[in-house]
């Protein structure tokens, strides 16, 4: 690991990757590549948890495509020095901020979406001229095992590198010095890797999960709410980061909202042959959201097969924040059902767990979406719609508290791999005498005329 970090930082100082024509190459040669073995890519994930071919490339290769495409239109402009206004303190200067990448980085990234999760980091610090190591998740060990034949058999080495492993590979790399670490995955491992990160004080970005919640309000259009909700919660089996996690619905209307939710899964039909669900991604987790599922709470669903990885879509009713399946973030196709009274509980009730990565609110009224909006902390979110937000990059993504620290997409994303280096630029054709010895009250009467405070 020393001598490939070693190596990529001296390559990083010849400046090459600094050049954005090398940076714009790079990023072409990563979307070719992407582009001509997305067989290999489909087999690879479809091999790992059976997600299909419409799923990985709407949620996945699209959005690295949708990366690539923003980075190369934008770059110029991103990577552009900054001219700044320059005080009287300071006169006759110019002032101004170089973006600067910061140099060697690490990339971290989860299995529940692969390629997305570990390569659009990468994108990002490509395109601000970084040299990067990955390191993907072991628990999708064929994606894994692809991204690895793909970069490390057509990038050199000193630019862009995938090292594969589990624990000890990543405590290895986490124990070197880098330039930037950029994790995705739990709130647990990213405290992990936030001490390992702050013994070199590498700077870190943290893109962690959370109990994200979606309410829904008496006045929301209840057939369009349950629509999206349905969407957003079982998309990938329920192994979203961003995914409702659990529904607060207004006691008014939690019956019929029941009813229409049911009918809502029995129409999408969620089997993995269907293509529009996935299986668990492993035994472990399988077990774990067995645990889950209360009998004498189900409404719907609870069937498991355990040797198919398959757990159906449930609801979960009658559910209180003291059921097991509130105490953690569920990252499976269970959803629990909660009915509120007033909101003002409901919000109390959401704002005594930590910070969540998304909030959802199903409101058609102006007031309840601004209360909520201001009342409740939480990484990003959407109005009447589930876990679309992440695909607009003009939105910056990431989440607050527990749920991560700092954010990515579109120009967000070059930023936290950039350094942005402020130079204060002065002539010496004059001097104003006023800071130097001996300090006179006439330089203090000076001083204090040009700072005007
Ligand atoms: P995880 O934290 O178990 O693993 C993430 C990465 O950390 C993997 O590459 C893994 O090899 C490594 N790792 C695991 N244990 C480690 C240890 N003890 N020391 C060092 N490295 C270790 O997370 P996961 O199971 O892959 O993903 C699930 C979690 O990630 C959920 O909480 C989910 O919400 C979150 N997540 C967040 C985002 C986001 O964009 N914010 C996206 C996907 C998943």
């Amino acid at each position: 690991m020393n001598q490939l970090i070693s190596k990529q930082r001296t390559y990083f100082n010849t400046h090459e990757t600094k050049e954005l024509k090398f940076r714009i190459e790079q990023l072409n040669k990563l979307d070719a590549l992407l582009k001509s073995n997305e067989n290999l890519l489909y087999e690879a994930i479809y091999s790992d948890f059976k997600k299909s071919e419409f799923d990985t490339y709407t949620t996945e290769l699209a959005l690295l495509y949708q990366d690539i495409k923003d980075a190369k239109k934008n770059l110029r402009k991103w990577a552009k020095v900054e001219r700044v206004g320059t005080n009287m303190l300071n006169f006759p200067a110019k002032s101004y901020i170089i973006p600067e990448p910061l140099g060697v980085c690490l990339v971290i990234g989860a299995w529940n979406y692969p390629y997305q999760l570990t390569l659009a980091p990468v994108i990002a610090a490509m395109a601000a001229g970084n040299t990067v190591i990955i390191k993907p998740s072991e628990l999708a060990a064929n994606t894994s095992a692809v991204m690895a034949k793909l970069i490390n058999e057509n990038f050199n080495l000193n630019y862009l590198k995938v090292v594969e492993g589990g624990i000890p590979e990543t405590t290895d790399l986490l124990n070197q010095k880098f330039d930037k670490i950029f994790f995705t995955g739990s709130p647990q491992v990213g405290k992990i890797v936030y001490q390992a990160a702050a013994k070199q004080l590498t700077p870190v970005t943290l893109e962690l999960g959370g109990k994200s919640p979606a309410i829904v309000t008496e006045d929301c259009n209840l057939k369009m709410t349950v629509k999206r909700l349905v969407w957003g919660k079982f998309l990938n089996a329920g192994q979203t980061c961003v995914a409702p996690d659990y529904v607060l619905v207004h006691k008014s209307i939690a019956q019929e909202f029941l009813k229409l939710l049911t009918a809502e899964i029995k129409k999408e039909n969620f089997l993995v042959e269907n293509g529009n669900y996935t299986q668990i991604i492993n035994d472990r987790n399988l077990e774990r959201l067995s645990q889950l599922i209360d009998a004498d709470k189900i409404y719907y669903g609870g069937e498991i097969n355990a040797s198919e990885r398959y757990i159906q879509p449930t609801v979960l009713h009658n559910v209180t924040f003291d059921d097991a399946v509130m105490q953690d973030e569920i990252f499976g196709p269970i959803l629990p059902v909660i009915s509120y009274s007033d909101l003002e509980s409901a919000i109390q009730q959401i704002n005594k767990l930590p910070a969540p990565l998304s909030c959802y609110v199903f409101t058609s009224s102006k007031n309840t979406k601004a209360k909520i909006l201001k009342e409740i902390s939480f990484g990003g979110g959407a109005i009447n719609e589930t876990v679309m937000h992440i695909a607009n990059s003009n939105l910056p993504f990431g989440g607050v508290g527990n749920s991560g620290l700092g954010s990515y997409h579109g120009e967000a994303g070059f930023k936290v791999f950039t350094h942005y280096k402020s130079i204060l630029d002065k002539p010496t054709f004059i001097e104003l005498p006023l800071k130097y010895y001996p300090h006179t009250h006439t330089k203090m009467s000076w001083i204090k005329r040009f700072l005007k405070f």
